[in-house]
Parts: structure tokens; sequence; C-alpha cells
């Protein structure tokens, strides 16, 4: 599928659109989900203009990939939730499962869900 730049991600990139930004790196841009559905839900997505994962992967640079998955980490650990467990999503097109919706930011994005330990854990 063509990148599309009429998306809200690419608007978010550009700074034509606020986020909620928790972290921002040369190639990444970390911000909590408009919609949360889990007490952490934050969205990782690539500064480059790629489609989905399968698009990304093949298509970006390796110091893209590298930025990219170390981001993802590091929001991991600042979120605290590598003890606890956490959940990574990437949607990709119209494949759903459970009455969730397929892709609908068609800007490649982790999900990355779960919940830290609090006093009681
Ligand atoms: P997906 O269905 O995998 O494409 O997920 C798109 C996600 O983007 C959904 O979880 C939305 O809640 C989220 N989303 C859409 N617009 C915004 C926005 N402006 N800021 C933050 N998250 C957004």
């Amino acid at each position: 599928m063509q990148y599309d730049k009429n998306n809200v991600f690419y608007k978010i990139i550009n700074r034509e659109l606020n986020a909620n930004i928790i972290l921002e790196g040369e190639h990444f841009l970390a911000f909590h989900d408009i919609a949360p559905k889990a007490p952490v839900h934050v969205l990782v997505i690539p500064k480059g203009c790629y489609v989905d994962y399968y698009d990304f992967v093949l298509n970006a640079s390796d110091t893209e990939i590298l930025d990219f998955c170390r981001g993802t980490a590091e929001i991991i650990k600042m979120m605290k939730i590598e003890k606890p467990g956490f959940k990574l999503v990437a949607n990709a097109g119209k494949f759903s499962m459970n009455d969730e919706k397929g892709q609908e930011v068609m800007h490649f994005h982790f999900h990355i869900l779960g919940k830290p330990l609090d006093d009681n854990d």
C-alpha cells in the first residue's frame, strides 16, 4: 500500500496536531493513545513514512529500526511495565480479531499496553 500523508500521525510528527508526547528520538516519537485501552497505552511511531510493520522492516534503514526498537524498550522501562509484563500490538491492514478493528491509522505504530506495579503487588 502507498503511504498517504493525510493521516493523524504524520500531522503529529510535523506538529500540526498536538499529542501527549512522552519521548522523542532521532527517528521515533512516543505519545499516549488518545483513547487508552489499558492503564498504560502508549503509541510508538517512526518519524519516517511507513504504512505498517512489514513496510517499516523491509524499507527503513538499520539506524531507524534500531532507534525505534530501543525507543520502545525505553518506554517500557519508563512506564514501569517490564516486570509485570506488557503487550505489544501492531495492526496491519483490515485483519482483526475479537471484535477489534483493524488498522485505523495508516502510519506504522506499536501499541504498548500494560499496567505498572503498584504498592500492593
Ligand atoms: P490502530 O487501530 O492500530 O491503527 O490504532 C490507532 C490508534 O491511534 C487508536 O488506538 C487511537 O485511539 C489512536 N489515536 C488516533 N488519533 C490519535 C491522536 N490524535 N492522538 C493519540 N492517539 C490517537
